[in-house]
């Protein structure tokens, strides 16, 4: 498989540390919040990753981080935490609000078939292992205590900036407006690893350490979970693109420092969801979400699909008429599978053949579109529908559109519409014209047809024998 690595800046072929296993770590939410439709088209593009991975034959192990504390309102470490503003604003407990978001967050997961990683580990849970990891790095020389903080020396890099080809406009998201200078620091991007000292005093959770009753800084969580579960190498690092610059910059830099060594080796970012005003984000308050979509009648798999038909690596755009195309096609490709009967054989060399297109887009960096493409090819092709729904039942297994479920549930409705519409009266009155016509007495089916009609039932004469319907 060749996926872009954001480190090297070139597409790569992926090569695991070892031969089939991968070890996979993503950035989780920050449960302040609901996840919008933005981080979830990062999530979505994450999870079609790993599947695709699993789909290659590779084992994967893949850990997501819930930061429930140190994510602050700004990055450069002078903001308040945003969980104690969240939970300030719904005047709740922090533990309350991480609980609330995080189970919303799983439930918008699960309706667009996201699966959950193998661990899911919330930042309060890890707190010796990050303690472990700053003493480390003092012992090192690689940080320093000042004004009762402890911040990571980015002096002491030959290369801080590890993604610094990313556009201006990738580098500027992390440094948010309103930044305050930090006088204790001792050179700009230097970092806080442990906060005992802040000028938010009302910090809600605390924990003792050597330096002090504090809290851990955001960027050292995904360092530490990463450690803790995958131990000390990576092969593959994903979420949003924002997160590229400070946060994965910063992951980087104390990982290796404290280590010694490389730590993780292909660095996966997704492009951002945009509305046509802007960037979507958590903090402006009025956002997108797909419970929203659902309240306006859109299958989450609309949302899905839409997502799908772009490619990772590029910026999408959200709009209600992006949405409704998707939603049409959605539902248009649904009703196709419908159209396709269990029957005949499976062609296994037919099969073999709609599988190279699929699996030649997921190798070409993930390339989901062409891979949505790959479905539409299967409709159209010379071979059996058993060949077809097997080759959509296995291309489902990465994609997760619910393709044979859903289109199961149409045939289902399809089914009861016409029971419900059953009537053994006028199934008997059009036998009776079916048997007039073939004795050739039209008089007697044309008086048939016409007390059809004035019963207000149409006949539709079809090559497959004659229907009715109420009109
Ligand atoms: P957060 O909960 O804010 O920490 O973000 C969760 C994930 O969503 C991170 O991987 C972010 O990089 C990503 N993200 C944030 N905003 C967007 C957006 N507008 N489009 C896509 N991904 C985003
Ligand atoms: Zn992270």
């Amino acid at each position: 498989m060749y996926l872009y690595n954001s480190l090297s800046h070139k597409k790569e072929l992926f090569t695991p540390n070892a031969p089939d296993e991968v070890k996979m770590y993503t950035c989780g939410p920050t449960v302040y919040h609901y996840a919008h439709i933005g981080n979830l088209r990062t999530y979505i593009m994450e999870d079609v990753l790993e599947k695709s991975l699993r789909y290659l034959g590779y084992n994967v192990k893949r850990v997501m981080n819930i930061t429930d504390v140190g994510h602050l309102a700004s990055d450069a470490d002078t903001g308040e935490d945003k969980m104690l503003k969240g939970a300030k604003r719904e005047n709740k407990s922090v533990m309350e609000i991480a609980k609330f978001y995080t189970d919303a967050f799983f439930d918008d997961c699960d309706k667009l078939n996201i699966k959950r990683p193998d661990v899911v580990q919330p930042a309060t849970g890890c707190i010796d292992e990050f303690i472990r990891i700053v003493s480390g790095l003092l012992d090192k020389g690689f940080a320093y205590v000042a004004g009762g903080n402890v911040y990571f020396d980015t002096s002491r890099l030959d290369k801080y900036y590890v993604f610094n080809d990313h556009d201006q406009e990738d580098l500027a998201v992390g440094v948010r407006e309103g930044v305050e200078e930090d006088p204790n620091k001792r050179n700009k991007n230097d970092f806080v690893l442990w906060f005992t000292k802040s000028k938010f005093e009302d910090q809600a959770l605390k924990w003792d350490s050597p330096w002090g009753v504090g809290y851990p800084g955001w960027h050292i969580e995904c360092s530490g979970i990463s450690m803790k579960y995958l131990g000390e190498y990576l092969d593959i690092h994903a979420g949003g693109i924002d997160n590229a610059f400070p946060h994965h910059t910063n992951e980087i830099a104390q990982s290796e420092s404290y280590l010694g060594h490389k730590w993780c080796n292909y660095w996966f970012h997704v492009h951002h969801l945009n509305t046509d005003t802007g960037k979507m984000s958590k903090s402006k308050g009025e956002f997108l979400t797909v419970s929203l979509l659902e309240s306006k009648g859109y299958d989450p798999m609309a949302y899905r699909l839409f997502c799908l038909q772009s490619h990772y690596r590029r910026n999408l755009v959200f709009s209600w008429e992006n949405l409704d195309n998707a939603a049409l096609a959605y539902q248009k490709l649904i009703a196709k599978i419908a159209t396709l009967k269990p029957e005949g054989e499976v062609d296994a060399s037919a099969l073999e053949k709609l599988k190279e297109r699929f699996v030649g887009a997921l190798n070409g960096d993930l390339n989901t579109s062409l891979a949505v493409t790959a479905v539409y090819d299967v409709l159209k092709a010379k071979c059996s529908d058993a060949t077809k729904l097997a080759a959509l039942a296995d291309f489902d297994r990465v994609l997760s559109l619910n393709l044979l479920s859903a289109a199961e549930k149409v045939r289902d409705q399809e089914a009861k519409e016409a029971a419900a519409r059953a009537d053994p009266e006028i199934d008997a009155l059009v036998a009776s014209r079916t048997a007039a016509k073939k004795e050739k007495n039209f008089a007697e089916a044309d008086r048939i047809r016409d007390e059809l009609k004035a019963r207000g039932i149409e006949i539709i004469d079809t090559p497959q024998g004659t229907k009715w319907r109420r009109v």
